[in-house]
């Protein structure tokens, strides 16, 4: 009788755990307010989570710039992973608080590009995305932070936070090849055209640096070797931060988020925001040092 039992709860267990397996992570992305072409980049991120077949995304979309938000409440509690594509109006108060303790209840977020753009006088916001730029950034807001011989270097000169160069393609310089989101990448990647944001600003509490990159002075960066892709120390939660993936007028004049390298660092950077692991293989067509790859169709 106790080995039937023990059978029973055997299977009951695996049949438990395999569908937690194959459950997909529930996934919101906020937006509809940025200075960025918010219904390319979030229909193209819905596109590469979901075709990993790992994700199911719910897409919020804000009332626009100038509109009344004060209807805008948000129930991030229902979600495993949060994705902000949103760069505009204040939240309401409640959704500024729920956002906030959905992050100290240990939450997935994924900050995004010009995420990393509004909110400059809302500290806690500030301290979930670690570096901020523009929107009267300045000393004020926090040191530069930048790749400074083998380190991250904190800067506490004054002047503007947020800049960026002319796009144009660049090498991703690994810095961190044992954390789960970078495990197995290549050290070396040439990222396809995009902008490279350079002197950043904010209270710099970056847990994890994976990637950085050289923002030369040719192409009108800043000569330093900018902060690109890192994780973010913030109590409990799992936050991956990504500067790269610049959403323009159309993804043929701005094709950066149908680089292969961009979309695996989302994923990866959302399956470890979401779970704390990384079960995604390397593809076979993830760039190289010498050579750029896109997905079109992202998949
Ligand atoms: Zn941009």
């Amino acid at each position: 009788m106790k080995k039937i039992y023990g059978l029973i709860l055997f299977f009951g267990l695996m049949t438990v755990f395999s569908i937690s397996a194959k459950k997909p992570i529930s996934t919101l992305i906020l937006t509809g307010q940025n200075n960025h072409n918010w219904p390319v980049s979030s229909v193209a991120m819905k596109q590469i989570l979901e075709n990993s077949g790992q994700f199911q995304v719910d897409v919020l979309i804000s009332p626009e710039k100038g509109e009344d938000m004060s209807g805008f409440i948000v129930d991030f509690s229902s979600y495993k992973l949060v994705v902000l594509d949103y760069n505009g109006d204040h939240w309401p108060e409640e959704t500024k608080n729920r956002f906030i303790q959905y992050a100290k209840n240990g939450g997935g977020i994924v900050v995004y590009h010009a995420a990393d753009n509004p909110f400059p006088d809302w500290d806690e916001y500030s301290k979930i995305c670690a570096l901020g730029g523009w929107e009267g950034r300045d000393e004020k807001s926090g040191p530069y932070v930048y790749w400074k011989d083998g380190a991250l270097f904190k800067d506490m000169s004054p002047g503007t936070g947020g800049s960026h160069g002319k796009q144009h393609e660049y090498v991703l310089n690994n810095r961190n090849a044992v954390h789960p989101i970078t495990e197995g990448l290549p050290l070396q990647w040439l990222h396809a055209l995009d902008e490279l944001y350079d002197r950043m600003r904010g209270p710099g509490n970056i847990k994890d640096i994976l990637y950085t990159a050289y923002s030369d002075k040719e192409t009108g960066g800043s000569g330093r070797e900018e902060p690109l892709v890192f994780t973010v120390d913030y109590g409990k939660a799992r936050i991956f931060h990504t500067m790269i993936g610049h959403a323009g007028e159309t993804l043929e004049k701005s094709p950066a988020m149908q680089c292969v390298g961009f979309q695996e660092l989302l994923l990866r950077g959302a399956e470890w925001a979401a779970t704390g692991k990384v079960t995604r293989k390397i593809p076979a067509d993830f760039p190289t040092l010498g050579e750029s790859r896109l997905r079109k169709e992202y998949k």
